[in-house]
């Protein structure tokens, strides 16, 4: 058989591998993917069951259902403060992950250039080669100030080729905000070249201390160049419903609605349906003040062992932690720490290549359980670090 030199250059998920590896261990702590520990909020399941039980499990219009539609806009007006047309402006979307690929897909030709922030989700490179295009990766972190992002990295960044911009905040994987000056800048650039920002705000309620979000949307350039994305994933810990949407400009919009047709049709309907429920209803997430005391409790422990590094994350449920004074690779410190304690992190290697010294943890799991992997963790690091 043969196979598109497209679908060879598609690296395999260190995220995904580890994750796979560590379901071959009985009593192992899963750390590795973005997926929070608690329950889908009943009343979401019971809008779902009841749709399912009164046999709405049809197709419905590639778009999505209008009142789902509608119930997005109303989300996006109080948290966005932005009114969005649901006939024509919304996509209600496989999770975030599809309404990115659908983004990507609409604007890029061969060869194309998007510009990404590194250390990355690294879904956008991948998504971006397999659209053809080329990710054009610009460094963006430091321990000492996150992902501050000035004007001499885009602009030396673009070319006669740059067509996007992926903005990402709060971050994966660091966890960092993106601040309000980095993101005027985006706006003027983008403007001054004519560039589409997708910017991924799906972890905009996951946010600490009290910190407001902040969207490149505030900025009146870069609201018609921009496609927003937002999921139910992560703000009401419904990972396995699939269900996201992306609201952008019309023209786009209506170029992505032919191609939903060839993907996925629809989103699945009971899906659609919490959808409806959670947004009609306003319904928020309330699970930020537990993330943030598993954020307090895995950082301090953290940064007391000797030979971790990290910086604080203001959003997010991940850790991006510096391990360079173990002298392992993440590649190595992720298969030994699993191997020997049955902990299962993400090497840092898979959100761009100079993060090889650096392990993603993800604080998805509840309070005793991060104790027990801190413990390990620290077992395994005052092993290698004299
Ligand atoms: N964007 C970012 C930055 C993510 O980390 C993820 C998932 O981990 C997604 C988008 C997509 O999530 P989903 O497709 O479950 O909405």
């Amino acid at each position: 058989m043969k196979f598109s030199k497209r679908i060879q250059s598609i690296e395999p998920s260190l995220a995904r591998n580890l994750f796979n590896r560590a379901k071959m261990y009985d009593n192992v702590i899963d750390l590795t993917l973005g997926d929070p520990d608690y329950d889908t909020p009943s009343v979401l399941k019971k809008a779902a069951c009841d749709a399912i039980n009164s046999n709405k499990t049809h197709y419905s219009a590639n778009a999505g259902l209008i009142e789902a539609r509608a119930a997005v806009s109303k989300n996006i007006n109080s948290v966005w403060g932005i009114c969005a047309d649901p006939q024509n402006e919304i996509l209600v979307t496989v999770g975030g992950m599809e309404a990115l690929y659908l983004s990507l897909f609409a604007i890029l030709d061969p060869d194309d250039e998007v510009i990404v922030f590194s250390p990355y989700y690294s879904n956008y490179v991948q998504m971006i080669k397999s659209c053809d295009g080329k990710p054009i990766v610009v460094e963006a972190y430091s321990e000492e100030e996150g992902l501050v992002i000035t004007e001499d990295m885009i602009r030396s960044a673009i070319t006669d080729k740059t067509v996007a911009i992926v903005v990402n905040s709060p971050s994966n994987p660091t966890g960092a905000i993106i601040p309000k000056e980095s993101l005027k800048i985006i706006a003027d650039v983008s403007e001054e070249f004519d560039l589409t920002i997708i910017s991924d705000e799906v972890y905009h309620t996951l946010i600490y201390d009290g910190k407001e979000h902040q969207s490149i949307l505030q900025f009146e350039n870069a609201r018609k160049r921009t496609i927003l994305i937002d999921s139910m994933s992560k703000e009401f810990c419904m990972t396995g419903w699939r269900v996201g949407y992306l609201f952008g400009p019309q023209e786009l919009v209506s170029n992505i609605v032919r191609m939903q047709e060839n993907i996925a049709a629809c989103v699945s309907l009971p899906s659609q349906y919490a959808m409806i429920k959670a947004y009609e209803d306003g319904l928020r997430c309330d699970y930020v003040d537990k993330f943030q005391a598993r954020r307090d409790y895995l950082y301090d422990r953290i940064v007391k062992i000797k030979g971790l590094k990290c910086r604080k994350p203001q959003g997010t449920f991940y850790m991006f932690v510096d391990i360079s004074a173990t002298g392992l690779t993440s590649l190595d410190f992720a298969n030994l720490l699993l191997e020997k304690e049955q902990v299962a992190i993400v090497p840092g290697k898979m959100y761009g290549k100079n993060y090889a010294k650096y392990i993603r943890i993800a604080f998805t799991k509840d309070m005793s359980i991060l104790k027990s992997a801190c413990d390990k963790i620290e077992k395994f690091v005052n092993e290698l670090v004299v």
